[in-house]
């Protein structure tokens, strides 16, 4: 077969990329208060989510209709006509007319630009014909609206109703829900992280929405169930970094380390990142959790350090005295975080600098044990990871991939023969004194020895791992159980969702 002609019609790479911001609506920014602001959103939401579930009940009866012969074609329900229907629905069994009346002045239940941001987001999603054929089927039931949904805000041509930085620093929003005066809200941008930061200022930064710069598209707001705080969500899109000088052929792979974080190998040379490119922040993460430690076992045992450090009184109260371990327990949280970002940075840059169009990384989905020892150690904490490097990859071009862990280990990176009893937990579990085991291949003909972070490094960044570790098991005649994966091997591997 000649496999050089296949790669004929790949699809056009869309040119830009679409992510959301979350932010926090910290307050009313006009004269309203939050109890007059709280209540017009809640209002709103209920009669967008009456006006949804109305339309899609409408739209499974017009399409029933359809299948069965009683109407010729298919139409979709006309938003508007249900918006007047909606209103004459609420006359009848609302309880509180005074609180409704300043919203259904025009006509219906909702001011159209409420209806048409509601169509052109969460409405238009739905109209998808070969779900309608499923529900018919009863391949899937008939979707539904939650009372707590995200209200769709409607983003005006007009750069009032945009995300707006006033002259004393603060970002502000008009939310078209109702008409002039539009509720102003401002947004809490104070302690948002770095990632988020740097987005809201490319955003505010392109006030015309040039094309070459980051573009707010849509909004939505939704209240939290448990916080009841209200949260505003962008929409917005970026052009897509060119990846000319990128290949796809040279793959970065990433590694979890035990002592270290993460060990990085690129598959087209012997460039790593590991050790020393994390020591100053792995040391300070280090010290917070013997802290802590010290901290809980001095409480279990009624010490000093039961004492709070701000009152220097020693309390009976459990609040008291596990209020300065959760207070370390969020700064080793914090640091976590923060060497996420520093680690997913670093990694994107070694990829770029190298011209590596892939990060291939362990998808540790089912896999519990996988983490324990690890220097991450947590599950939140490595998928945290993976999401600040794929946003981060994705700005410049670069795919990251998950591939399965299986053998990563335990291969020998020179020559391919894996090694079954090479146990890296195990290696590295007596570690911190120092002592770290060399991985060597005992296959005569190879003889290849190595850390073993940067062999198993070297194995994830090897493009089609996963099939040619499959392959050769079966060669070596290990068994397929001792893999774990189901024998798809055609399957690509995942891209990080
Ligand atoms: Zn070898």
């Amino acid at each position: 077969m000649n496999t050089q002609e296949v790669s004929a019609s790949v699809p056009a790479e869309p040119t830009r990329l679409n992510k959301v911001l979350k932010l926090r609506i910290l307050k009313p920014a006009d004269d309203r208060t939050w109890g007059n602001l709280g209540a017009l959103l809640r209002e709103v939401r209920y009669r967008v989510y009456r006006l949804a579930n109305l339309y899609l009940s409408e739209m499974y009866l017009g399409f029933h209709r359809h299948r069965t012969g009683d109407a010729p074609g298919w139409q979709k329900p006309n938003v508007s006509e249900l918006n007047k229907r909606l209103l004459e629905m609420l006359g009848q069994e609302t309880q509180k007319p005074a609180s409704i009346r300043r919203l259904g002045a025009s006509g219906g239940a909702l001011f159209s630009c409420v209806t048409d941001a509601l169509s052109q987001n969460k409405l238009r999603a739905l109209t998808a014909r070969t779900k309608w054929i499923d529900v018919l089927k009863g391949k899937s039931s008939l979707p539904t609206f939650r009372l707590n949904m995200a209200v769709p805000v409607r983003a005006d041509k007009s750069q009032h109703r945009r995300l707006v930085r006033q002259p004393d620093g603060s970002v502000t929003l008009d939310l078209m829900l109702c008409p002039k005066p539009h509720p102003r809200v401002l947004l809490a941008t104070q302690k948002i992280g770095d990632g988020a930061a740097a987005v809201l200022d490319r955003l505010l930064n392109n006030p015309s929405q040039c094309l070459d710069g980051y573009r707010q598209r849509s909004f939505e707001i939704k209240e939290d169930a448990r916080t009841r705080k209200w949260w505003l969500y962008v929409s917005y899109d970026f052009p897509k970094a060119p990846s000319a000088n990128l290949c796809t052929d040279i793959v970065v792979g990433v590694d979890l380390g035990f002592s270290t974080p993460i060990y990085a190998a690129i598959s087209n040379g012997h460039a790593r990142l590991g050790h020393r490119a994390f020591a100053a922040l792995a040391a300070r993460i280090r010290s917070l959790q013997r802290q802590t430690l010290v901290r809980r076992r001095s409480i279990q045992s009624g010490g000093r350090a039961s004492v709070s450090a701000e009152t220097a009184r020693s309390g009976h109260g459990v609040t008291r005295k596990l209020l300065p371990t959760q207070r370390l327990q969020g700064r080793i949280d914090d640091a976590y975080t923060t060497l996420n970002h520093q680690l997913s940075r670093a990694v994107v840059d070694f990829a770029r600098n190298h011209g590596a169009g892939v990060i291939q990384m362990e998808n540790l989905d089912g896999l519990k044990e996988r983490l324990s020892g690890t220097f991450l150690g947590q599950r939140w904490r490595y998928h945290q990871l993976q999401q600040f490097l794929k946003y981060k990859a994705e700005e410049v071009g670069i795919e990251v991939r998950q591939v399965s862990p299986r053998m990563t280990s335990r291969r020998c990176s020179a020559c391919g023969h894996i090694h079954e009893s090479f146990d890296r937990a195990a290696r590295d579990r007596g570690a911190d004194g120092g002592f770290k085991a060399r991985f060597v291949c005992s296959n005569p003909k190879c003889g290849h020895t190595a850390d073993p972070d940067y062999n198993a490094a070297r194995n994830l960044a090897t493009l089609d791992i996963e099939r040619i570790i499959r392959e050769q098991c079966v060669t070596q005649g290990i068994s397929c159980r001792s893999l774990e994966t189901d024998d798809d091997s055609t399957d690509p591997p995942h891209t990080v969702g």
